[in-house]
């Protein structure tokens, strides 16, 4: 499968899943556009190095996808753009009685308002090139739900919903729109809160994994952002040119509860 020849922009991609999915993109020819809302050193240096490892030609632009505007500039910025992912995406817990409103606001403008910012500026773009891919990061939330997470579960769902209307919108065209829903990845976010977790509870690190972490995911196992990047490189093969409007698990069986 080669990618040479198109362009990829994934939001939030100087870590964790964003940038395993820019990997996995690159790794089979893509240029890339990395993307968050800092413009540090460390993010430029991340782009200069992926480009070199992979041969690709490879940039860094700063756009808060909290904003509207700076969505749609991300995309005028990169040029082309015949692969969107829309991954960036933050999280926060607490009963919808007590849930405040900036972190409601800034949940919804993030993980759902952006994708559709983005979305909308890089359609005219897919459609001037004949082809386009925009793959969705959703989330095993996107289709469920747990308690104390009324924002990030709205706008997961949400996003699910908004995949369909765009597969919809452009089915007679050479363009899909799909979502990824992850259950547990294993990224450095993830990571950081196993030793904390594990001091709370007073449990050992493997216990937090597979009594708290994983509890709902079956397999017991960690999904990779690797995976997840390869899904999204399926997603963009010819193989999946008549896939679009619907949803790929990457749960461990979680949503088959
Ligand atoms: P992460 O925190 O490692 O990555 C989030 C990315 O979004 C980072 O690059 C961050 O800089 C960026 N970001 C945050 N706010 C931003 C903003 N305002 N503007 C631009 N970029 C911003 O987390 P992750 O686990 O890699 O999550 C990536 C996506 O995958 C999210 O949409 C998340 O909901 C989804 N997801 C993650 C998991 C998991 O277990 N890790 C499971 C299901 C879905």
């Amino acid at each position: 499968m080669s990618l040479k020849g198109k362009t990829a922009v994934i939001t939030g991609s100087n870590s964790g899943i964003g940038l395993g999915v820019a990997r996995e993109l690159a790794r089979a020819g893509a240029s890339v556009v990395l993307n968050s809302f800092t413009d540090t050193d460390e993010d430029h240096k991340l782009a200069e190095e992926l480009g070199r490892e992979f041969g690709v030609d490879a940039r860094y632009i700063k756009a808060d996808m909290s904003k509207g505007d700076e969505c749609r500039a991300l995309i005028e910025a990169a040029g082309s753009c015949d692969i969107l992912v829309n991954n960036a995406g933050i999280q926060f817990v607490s009963p919808i009685d007590e849930f405040p409103l900036d972190k409601w606001d800034a949940i919804i403008a993030i993980n759902m308002n952006s994708a559709f910012h983005c979305t909308a500026a890089a359609l005219p773009k897919m459609r001037t090139a004949g082809w386009g891919r925009i793959v969705n990061v959703a989330s095993a939330h996107g289709l469920t739900a747990s308690p104390y997470k009324s924002a990030y579960v709205a706008a997961k769902h949400g996003v699910v919903g908004m995949t369909k209307v765009v597969a919809l919108e452009t089915a007679k065209e050479a363009i899909t729109c799909n979502a990824i829903c992850p259950g547990y990845v294993r990224t450095p976010l993830v990571e950081a809160q196993i030793p904390d977790t594990a001091k709370k509870y007073n449990m050992s690190e493997e216990e937090v994994i597979e009594k708290v972490m994983l509890e709902r995911q079956p397999s017991k196992a960690f999904a990779t952002v690797e995976q997840i990047g390869g899904t999204a490189v399926f997603l963009c093969s010819d193989a999946a040119e008549q896939i679009t409007g619907t949803t790929i698990s990457v749960d461990g069986g979680w949503t088959a509860l």
